[in-house]
């Protein structure tokens, strides 16, 4: 884990004849464009030669469409560089993909020296019959950061996730079972590193029976590590000059020898060293028909709902008020946007995961409601305005570390976040800012507000499948085995209101209903804590409408979104008033004062008639270690029973995998940082309901897990 977390340095290229070279590898991204055979350019015919044909995509996809099966296909891939491979993979899924709504391509590939955007563009110029896809991934491809970043193309139904940093760091942390292999990577002679055994230690857990590979090097130490790992190992026809290339597909049967390695037969419980048994998590086998029922439906609610729509799932969400988001997800409007300090642990990589994820979800999503004129978003930019000793505590953590905690703009290119000055944080804003307590201005340029009600209904509208039944409290959930020999199959959860009676079934369920979240038999340890917050909103006038930017200060301050400037938030553990409070409203406005006294001024300052003023609390769901609550739930009498010896130091590796309730799962405790964490976790829930490759390293998956409260509470005897 040590080196996971590295600034990324990206690819330096140099140009012959219009071809990218790598000037650290000394190798080329790809073959000559120099000659083209019935149009199509030498570069593209090399790409459908070694890692299409050879793999046997199109007629492996042509299959897929017609067995009808719900579940996609998944390519990995060792080194992204241009694109290029993926660019002629997706443009034939889109030629032979089936037309099944449900069945998406996932596309994994790993980067240890990204090309910056302008390379990216330059390189793919040259190939304008991608273009189309090509200007999507330029659109999408992410800022230079390390770590997963997950890029959805709905339009194409491709999944892309790209792992920045080195193939030895990244691999690991994937939770995913290839169907096709393209080891790309620089030929073993120029990049000897990256074709270590560990690459094929990890190639054989992440395939499965059936899974193939291809490559265009025919090295020795190639085969051998394939065979190694399990695979049947072809040499074939090469492309262009080269007289050899190796392909083939992982041995179902046999388990052989070579060497002095034994070979054991693929299966999907082969795990990581680094996995603790606890953590690992069940693929969900129960799935019949493919109907969910999420309970609450706020943020995490409809995302979550929104995201397994798209997966072409029946979905049911039942929501106790009239309408969606009536709690937390309420407020008028919300900021989008991440905290940056000098510390690299799970809290911040998850946000800042879910941050650059958020942007490119929210850019998907229409600036109106549906059929409105309501704003749903705007990424007017957000300056995070804070005082001398954050940025002296930031300071302090770079001093101490490695470059893992260098900070900001080693880890954050400028795309990302920008220091700037006083003067030109007046200038962003409009407004004067308080020079003698604020010393640092950072600029998140693509943040900005939501209005969370507004997104909820967004979404709802945007799927067919989502189905509400509003006014419907969930009393208790009850798991039934399926009988067999049904020609439907039932489903095996019920959803029941107080009287017992049966609201809904469904495959799978999910709790995404906050601070309800462990009202039931199944979830009733989740430590849930409430945080009251209330926030505030003023009028406009005709000088605050200058206000550019979200001001991020001890509170927070929005441009007026339908004449009212939102000012947020109050944060009150242990406090249950719901009732708006003046004195609160005073508070959030004092706040704006210390940092933008001009501001604070031109909306009426200490004068404002306390009639302007209006409120609206809700509660927070928080979990103690500031993380949301996400995934599958563990079966706690398992839990308790089998890992009851961790308090007494026993090694891990002596105890059973985890065991959890089949097809049931929570999403909660996003405390306010709600619309930047949901739409993430949301696919992060989707995936493991669907059997994908989850868009979180594994060590954030863990993070995350609900069973961590089980197993600290072990830990200590409890
Ligand atoms: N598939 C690419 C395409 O379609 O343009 C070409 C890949 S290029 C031949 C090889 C890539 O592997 C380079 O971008 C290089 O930076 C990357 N690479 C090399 N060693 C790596 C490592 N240890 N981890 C991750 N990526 C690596």
């Amino acid at each position: 884990m040590s080196s996971y977390y590295q600034a990324i340095e990206p690819a330096k290229l140099e140009w012959k004849d219009g071809t990218p070279v790598s000037k650290i590898f000394g190798d080329v991204y790809f073959s000559s464009t120099q000659s083209v055979t019935e149009g199509i350019k030498e570069g593209i015919q090399e790409c459908r030669h070694v890692f299409l044909e050879k793999n046997n995509l199109e007629q492996r996809w042509q299959q897929l469409a017609k067995i009808n099966t719900a579940s996609g296909f998944t390519i990995i891939e060792t080194g992204f560089g241009t694109g290029l491979n993926f660019l002629c993979a997706a443009q034939l899924w889109q030629k032979t993909r089936p037309n099944n709504s449900s069945q998406w391509l996932e596309f994994v590939s790993t980067e240890k020296h990204p090309l910056t955007h302008s390379d990216l563009g330059k390189s793919l110029q040259q190939f304008p019959e991608l273009n189309g896809p090509a200007e999507l991934l330029i659109k999408q491809y992410p800022p230079l950061t390390p770590g997963f970043h997950l890029i959805k193309l709905p339009s194409l139904k491709i999944k892309l996730l790209l792992l920045f940093g080195d193939i030895k760091d990244t691999l690991p942390q994937l939770t995913a079972k290839a169907d096709a292999w393209f080891l790309d990577g620089f030929s073993p002679a120029k990049n000897q590193s990256m074709w270590s055994t560990d690459l094929f230690k990890q190639i054989s857990r992440l395939s499965k029976p059936g899974t193939s590979f291809s490559t265009f090097t025919a090295a020795g130490v190639v085969k051998k590590g394939m065979r190694w790992a399990g695979f049947e190992v072809i040499k074939s026809d090469g492309f262009g000059r080269k007289r050899d290339m190796l392909c083939g597909t992982l041995n179902t049967t046999v388990e052989s020898k070579h060497g002095q390695q034994t070979v054991e037969k693929k299966n999907p419980d082969q795990l990581n060293a680094a996995d603790t048994p606890w953590f690992i998590t069940p693929d969900n086998s129960a799935t019949k028909n493919r109907t969910a029922t999420i309970i609450g439906g706020g943020l995490a609610g409809t995302t979550t709902a929104y995201s397994l729509a798209q997966r072409g799932w029946q979905v049911t969400i039942l929501e106790r008020h009239a309408e969606l988001a009536e709690e937390a997800s309420g407020n008028p409007a919300g900021v989008l946007y991440t905290k940056i300090n000098g510390e690299r642990n799970p809290q911040t990589e998850f946000y800042t995961s879910s941050y650059l994820y958020a942007l490119s979800f929210i850019q998907q999503m229409p600036r109106h409601l549906p059929s409105s004129r309501q704003v749903v978003w705007d990424n007017c930019g957000v300056l995070q305005l804070s005082s001398q000793e954050k940025i002296n505590l930031a300071k302090t953590t770079k001093a101490k570390s490695d470059s893992a905690n260098r900070f900001p703009n080693e880890l954050w290119p400028e795309s990302v976040v920008q220091a700037v000055s006083h003067e030109q944080a007046e200038k962003l804003c409009g407004f004067g800012l308080n020079k003698s307590t604020l010393q640092n201005f950072l600029f998140f340029p693509n943040a900005g507000w939501v209005c969370p009600p507004l997104l909820c209904r967004t979404l709802v509208k945007l799927s067919d499948n989502i189905n509400i039944i509003s006014n419907q409290e969930v009393a208790s959930i009850e798991y039934r085995p399926v009988e067999s020999g049904l020609a439907q199959p039932a489903s095996h959860w019920l959803l029941k209101d107080s009287n017992k009676k049966t609201i809904c079934s469904s495959d799978i369920v999910i709790l995404a209903n906050s601070l309800g979240g462990n009202q039931f038999n199944q979830t009733n340890y989740l430590p849930l804590h409430s945080v009251r917050g209330q926030v505030s909103s003023v009028p406009e006038n005709e000088n605050s409408i200058a206000l550019k930017t979200v001001l991020c200060h001890e509170g927070y301050t929005l441009p007026a979104i339908n004449h009212r400037h939102c000012i947020g938030a109050t944060f009150q553990p242990r406090d249950k008033q719901p009732e708006v409070r003046m004195e609160d409203n005073l508070s959030n406005f004092e706040k704006l004062k210390h940092a933008a006294p001009d501001l604070y001024q031109s909306l009426g300052g200490d004068k404002l008639d306390k009639k302007n003023f209006q409120g609206r609390t809700a509660f927070r769901c928080q979990s103690p270690d500031y993380l949301p609550v996400v995934g599958p739930v563990p079966d706690k009498d398992f839990f308790m029973a089998m890992y009851k010896g961790l308090n007494q130091g026993q090694t891990k590796t002596i105890y059973p995998r985890g065991r959890y309730h089949s097809g049931l799962y929570v999403n909660l405790a996003h405390g306010s940082r709600g619309l930047t964490s949901t739409p993430l976790a949301a696919e992060v829930i989707a995936s493991y309901a669907n059997n994908e490759t989850q868009a979180l390293p594994k060590h954030i998956l863990d993070a995350l897990n609900p069973a961590r409260f089980l197993i600290r509470g072990l830990k200590k005897g409890r």
